[in-house]
């Protein structure tokens, strides 16, 4: 029988890892876990209970009681709502980022999303899957793009949204997030040792599907069919 497999995708904010994981899922047959949407759910609790960002028990705790459901459909469900919409506030990327530099609420989180992965094959995307939470993935993937480039999806993906946004606000919250993302000092964001790079600057998502797909097919069954 063919056996389970991981592929953890990780990469600076605005690489288009979100877009490219749940299509690399859905040509797979395999889960889709957005690892980046359960600290965002964790910082909008904490943001409608009042606690505070320098509260680092209280984090962890809020990060422990989460019960958090990512749908097959896409939807991100906390304690039982759908906030799927809410999670991707602007203010929300900031607010997800501080708490995810908190040791206990990372321990918390990695925790779920093990048991999230480890019962079924995944794509799972994030900051530390390929490091930490799965660093025994089949397939481990670093995706970035330019500063410049980033800057403009995410700007593009706002508007669709119906959301504003200025080109150089976006490229500075963006740097200042992965310089915190990179730099705190429990599980920063880092290629792996044996994650294959791909600099996505200049290829439309076809192009990147195709070369993750074939990554995936070469580094699990040469081809064949894996399983679901
Ligand atoms: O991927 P996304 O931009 O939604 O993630 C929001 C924030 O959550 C990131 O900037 C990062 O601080 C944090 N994160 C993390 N580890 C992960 C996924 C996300 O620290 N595995």
């Amino acid at each position: 029988m063919a056996k389970r497999i991981t592929v953890a995708i990780d990469g600076p904010a605005g690489a288009g890892k979100s877009t490219l994981a749940r299509r690399l899922a859905a040509r797979l047959g395999f889960l889709y876990i957005d690892t980046g949407a359960m600290y965002r759910a964790v910082a909008l609790w904490a943001g409608r209970a009042g606690v505070s960002w320098d509260d680092r028990s209280g984090l962890e705790q809020l990060a422990l009681q989460a019960d958090i459901e990512l749908t097959p459909e896409g939807l991100v469900v906390l304690n039982g709502e759908d906030v799927s919409a809410a999670i991707r506030q602007p203010e929300m990327s900031h607010a997800a980022s501080v708490v995810s530099a908190i040791p206990g609420v990372r321990r918390a989180l990695v925790i779920k999303q093990q048991r999230m992965g480890e019962a079924n094959s995944c794509v799972m995307e994030g900051r530390d899957i390929g490091t930490v939470v799965f660093p025994e993935a089949e397939v481990k993937i670093y995706l970035d793009a330019s500063p410049e480039e980033r800057a403009r999806r995410r700007v593009k993906e706002l508007e669709t949204r119906g959301i504003a946004a200025r080109l150089d606000e976006v490229f500075e919250e963006m740097k200042q997030r992965d310089e915190r993302d990179s730099t705190r000092p429990d599980s920063p964001l880092r290629q792996a040792p044996d994650a294959i790079y791909i600099d996505s600057s200049g290829l439309d998502e076809n192009q990147v599907e195709e070369a993750l797909l074939r990554i995936v097919r070469e580094r699990t069954s040469n081809g064949k069919e894996v399983q679901r």
